[in-house]
């Protein structure tokens, strides 16, 4: 007897869902606009797009950025522009362009949370430090402000 070595090794690819509603199945794959995951997706309030329903995997306080919608909602000029209740286009409006330093404007009108990008960022000098000149970006690095002069991280001075 010769036993064949075919097995069958009983996995079958099957995939349970906890929601059930029937739109889920085939029509138009919707994903998060930000990450391309396909579950657990809601609709941002202020542009209607698709993104991950994830913030609650956001620990308070933290400061991770791990979450799509909180992402899109609190560092793009989307969700600014909603959250602040400006009326029209976040793409052409003056309270935000007015009410945030040109160079977070940008950032916040460019980077990867939003499913829009600003099309005609406006241009800015970078920040210098006013003791070692480096330059400081805004909004990845801290800095001190001091007699209304910023300060790099290493140069800041002690505030006590
Ligand atoms: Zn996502
Ligand atoms: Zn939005
Ligand atoms: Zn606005
Ligand atoms: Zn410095």
């Amino acid at each position: 007897m010769t036993r064949s070595k075919k097995r069958n090794n009983g996995r079958t690819k099957r995939k349970k869902r906890g929601n059930r509603s029937a739109s889920a199945s085939k029509r138009s794959a919707r994903r998060c606009g930000l990450c391309g995951k396909s579950d657990n997706l809601t609709r941002t309030e202020c542009c209607g797009n698709w993104i991950c329903d994830d913030e609650d995997a956001y620990v308070l306080f933290s400061y991770a950025r791990n979450s799509c919608s909180r992402n899109h909602r609190r560092f793009t000029l989307c969700g600014h522009h909603h959250v602040e209740g400006h009326v029209g286009d976040w793409t052409e409006c003056q309270e935000c362009r007015e009410g945030i330093e040109t160079e977070m404007y940008v950032n916040f009108g460019t980077n990867d949370y939003n499913f829009v990008k600003l099309k005609n960022a406006p241009s800015y000098e970078p920040t210098h430090c006013k003791q070692c000149g480096k330059v400081i970006r805004l909004c990845e690095e801290s800095y001190t402000l001091k007699g209304g002069a910023p300060y790099c991280e290493s140069c800041s001075p002690v505030p006590w």
